[in-house]
């Protein structure tokens, strides 16, 4: 499908031009061009065809970058965006509308007095992507910058370069270049972007680096949102249908090779089922890879050495038994997917983010020992998972936080483009897809209006004040 498709060479922006980025960006901004909305669906479905023009070049780039299969690359990449795409401008008109404040919101006191909540885009706002979901990370919250009327820059990763040209020759031939820019590079380019002054910044990426964006923007007052990662349990009770389990969260660490933010990291599972448990999940390995991991055409690859390395020692310091998997081969940054079985929370399988196809096999004696370690582990994970009862499911939903939960699966709350995403505490602040990437752009002002006739009524403000027309 991506054949014969020539992809242009990698080219940071130069740092000096970064600033007339921004500029233009807000320039455009105060134009007030982009509060029509005629203005924003134009600029969405301009979106929806260059995407549709780009498949080509878009499957290359994702081919060349991580090795990512046609069928994951449409599913979770191209086509997620047009429908994206396809959500905003069917729900615009309505979510841009102004929302008539009333009862109980507004006191029968005040009633004879107009409350509303108008939708006003935030302003001029940066967006940074990661390399896993090099595309669609970047562009679904700029559809919601689109949507809620913003003018944007754009920085996508520089670990997946392919990508990153693409989008930048997909945005500037395409969409209101005055309004929306790509800014290609790393931490230099990032650097001098995060010198600008922005009225959002939405970044995804990792926590060490959510950390750096969130200082500097915090000297600015510029409000942020993180999409970080996180060490993401499941959890697997005796109620739980074991066979299932074991296939969905192998689908969890086979999607992107593993490279997910909400992928589980370990699983906390009965001491009683680990030996069924690690039967099913090879009998399900078989089924995926009947020819072995490495040569299925569906299996994307680690993204750089560097990130290879990283997993390599994840695996080379573990002092647990893979039970599963454990192949790999440098010199195309193919590890297969493996099950480590660990035996201390200490492990290095257990305290770094996996962020690849390998993940750790816990076993526990009870559903408290599980919710104990999971909370120790990390106490705002990104997500999680459970297979249990209906009643242990819920438990685990009560004494355990995360950004998002499953429940019998791996990743479905987040499988679903038009549902609020997004971590908290340490996993991310914020969320955004469906409304919720309207509402990330967006200030919610609330306007009200006097009537002059009223005068009388509300003549109790004004000095000298008489306490007898205080009535609470
Ligand atoms: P990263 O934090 O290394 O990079 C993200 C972006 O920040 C890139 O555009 C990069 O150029 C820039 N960057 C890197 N180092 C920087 C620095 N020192 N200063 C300024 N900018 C810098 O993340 P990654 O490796 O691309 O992605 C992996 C991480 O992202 C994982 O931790 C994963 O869990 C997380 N993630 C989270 C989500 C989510 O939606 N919550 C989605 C994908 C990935």
């Amino acid at each position: 499908m991506a054949s014969n498709v020539v992809l242009a060479e990698f080219q940071a922006t130069a740092l000096d031009a970064i600033p007339k980025f921004a500029s233009t960006a807000r320039g455009a901004f105060r134009t007030h061009k982009t509060k029509k909305l005629a203005w924003r669906q134009m600029q969405l479905r301009r979106l929806y065809w260059a995407l549709d023009d780009y498949q080509p070049q878009l499957l290359a780039a994702l081919k060349k970058d991580l090795n990512k299969s046609d069928f994951e690359a449409l599913f979770t990449e191209v086509d997620w965006l047009k429908k994206d795409c396809m959500f905003m401008l069917d729900n615009l008109e309505k979510y841009a509308k102004d929302e008539k404040l009333g009862a109980p919101d507004v006191p029968f006191t005040y009633s004879f007095m107009k409350f509303r909540t108008r939708k006003e885009p935030l302003g001029t706002v940066l967006i940074i992507g990661p390399y896993n979901f090099p595309v669609q990370l970047l562009l679904a919250p700029l559809i919601g910058a689109i949507g809620a009327g913003c003018t944007a820059v754009i920085k996508p990763s520089e670990l997946t370069p392919a990508c990153a040209m693409v989008i930048k020759e997909l945005i500037e031939t395409r969409l209101d270049t005055s309004a929306f820019a790509v800014v290609n590079g790393g931490i230099p380019e990032t650097n001098a972007l995060m010198n600008e002054k922005w009225d959002k910044v939405f970044f995804t990426g990792s926590a060490a680096v959510g950390t750096i964006i969130a200082k500097k923007a915090a000297e600015t007052l510029t409000p942020v949102v993180l999409e970080l990662g996180g060490k993401n349990p499941a959890f697997i009770t005796k109620n739980a249908n074991l066979a299932l389990a074991a296939k969905r969260l192998l689908w969890g660490k086979t999607l992107n090779s593993g490279q997910v933010c909400l992928s589980q990291n370990y699983v906390l599972i009965h001491k009683d089922l680990v030996p069924t448990f690690i039967t099913f999940l090879n009998q399900a390995y078989k089924d995926m890879f009947p020819n072995g991991a490495k040569a299925s055409p569906d299996l994307g690859r680690i993204v750089n050495q560097r990130h290879f390395q990283r997993l390599k020692k994840m695996l080379d310091d573990t002092s647990g038994k893979i039970v599963m998997g454990g192949g790999m081969d440098e010199s195309e940054n193919f590890i297969e997917p493996t099950a480590v079985l660990v035996n201390s929370v200490d492990d290095s399988m257990m305290q770094e983010e996996s962020f690849g196809p390998i993940f750790s096999i816990y076993p526990v004696n009870s559903l408290d020992e599980a919710l104990n370690v999971a909370n120790l582990v990390h106490r705002t994970p990104l997500s999680l998972f459970t297979f249990g009862s209906k009643a242990e499911n819920q438990r685990v939903l009560n004494e355990m936080t995360s950004g998002g939960a499953t429940l019998n699966d791996a990743y479905f709350h987040a499988s679903v483009n038009t549902v609020p995403f997004g971590g908290v505490g340490d996993s991310g602040w914020g969320a955004y897809r469906g409304k919720a990437s309207f509402d990330s752009f967006t200030h919610f002002r609330t306007v009200s209006e006097t009537p002059a006739w009223a005068e009388k009524l509300i003549s109790v403000r004004y000095m000298p004040f008489d306490m007898s027309q205080l009535k609470l």
